[in-house]
């Protein structure tokens, strides 16, 4: 039996602007073209985006021919756009191979944050989340997670960000391989330029993420998603936290050199009681956190009820009686039918194993 070889090339939004710019000057030096070309290559990929290399007209024609012939530049499929009278706007994407992921747009005044997804679907099946329920289909490639970015800018008219958080589908640190490079190109000048404290990166506390992202010399914000002050607790809420129970997680924090943020999602009765208050002031304080507090998306089932505002507002004053800087997460899109998580359910023709929206709140810290 003869197999089929199908012939691949190289998609160029897959690497990082060293590694990038490193294979189109080999490829340059081989076709005896200028070195400068690869530069000018990479600036139409991110920094001033065009859909194909056809669309680089300041290059020759000929050169061009030959790009497309080399390289790829793949492209996220926009499968529904969906915009809330506050002015958020979520966008569903389509894969190659048909898998749907999410991207939110959020305006702020000055900025404009873009919550964007790592994984198609999550495995860690948080109790609360939309996106747990799904369960895990399969990690993303840089050119899916930064090309969430490249494709809100190629929309005409484009929306620029100013702040990323990775709030969207899926835990970024399970897929550290392609978040790594990713990183590179939303932060580097050549490609998005987006400043690295204006990049978050939310975890469950998954601990080699925590330390491969301590590890990079850009100044990367680290969001933790703690949601219980105990282990007993965190245990029912996040199964994750058997693996890395709480403790291990409050080291890494108190260990990453850079302010941490927790998030911590209000939960009616579940976690928003006087004792949980006074348990997670001592873990903040441990690790000087700064915390965020994030209403349940209403509408959640799955057992769960947003915490009442009257209750949210004592927690938040008894942590800062504690001496630790709270604040207080919007809800935001919340007119959207199609939430987080659910967008991506309803098109797949499920029904919506719950009505969450994981993403109602995006902390900016
Ligand atoms: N896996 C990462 C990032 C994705 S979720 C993490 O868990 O941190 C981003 C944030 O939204 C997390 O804090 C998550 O717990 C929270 N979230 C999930 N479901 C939610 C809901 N129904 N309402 C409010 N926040 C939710």
């Amino acid at each position: 039996m003869t197999v089929l070889e199908v012939p691949t090339t190289p998609d160029l939004l897959d690497f990082d602007p060293d590694s990038a710019i490193e294979l189109l000057r080999a490829w340059m030096t081989v076709r005896g073209e200028p070195a400068y070309r690869a530069t000018q290559v990479f600036a139409r990929l991110w920094l001033r985006p065009v859909r194909s290399f056809e669309d680089m007209t300041e290059l020759p024609k000929a050169l061009r021919e030959a790009l497309t012939a080399d390289f790829r530049l793949s492209a996220l499929e926009l499968a529904t756009r969906q915009k809330s009278t506050d002015g958020t706007e979520k966008f569903l994407f389509r894969m190659h191979d048909g898998q749907l992921i999410e991207t939110v747009a959020i305006p702020d005044g000055d900025r404009m944050t873009f919550c964007i997804s790592s994984q198609a679907g999550c495995a860690l099946k948080c109790a609360f989340c939309a996106t747990g329920a799904m369960g895990f289909q399969r990690n993303l490639a840089p050119s899916e997670i930064a090309g969430q970015v490249r494709e809100l800018r190629l929309l005409n008219p484009p929306i620029i960000p100013t702040n990323i958080v990775f709030m969207g589908m899926g835990e970024p640190m399970m897929n550290w391989k392609a978040v790594g490079p990713t990183l590179s190109l939303l932060n580097d000048a050549r490609a998005l330029g987006i400043g690295a404290r204006h990049i978050t990166i939310s975890t469950v506390g998954v601990l080699p993420g925590i330390i491969a992202l301590s590890e990079r010399p850009e100044q990367f914000r680290l969001a933790i998603s703690i949601h219980a002050p105990s282990d007993a607790l965190r245990k029912t809420l996040m199964p994750v936290n058997t693996k890395y129970p709480l403790a291990d997680v409050i080291e890494a924090a108190k260990q990453f050199d850079r302010r941490v943020t927790f998030e911590y999602v209000m939960l009616g009765g579940v976690n928003d009681q006087p004792e949980h208050a006074a348990q997670l002031a001592q873990l903040a304080r441990d690790c000087r956190a700064f915390v965020n507090l994030i209403p349940l998306h209403p509408g959640g089932s799955m057992g769960f009820t947003p915490s009442t505002t009257p209750v949210i507002t004592v927690f938040a004053k008894a942590l800062r009686a504690r001496g630790v800087e709270t604040a207080v997460r919007r809800s935001r899109g919340l007119d959207i039918a199609a939430a987080c998580g659910q967008l991506r359910t309803e098109r797949l023709g499920r029904r919506a194993p719950i009505a969450a929206d994981e993403h109602s709140e995006i902390g900016i810290a």
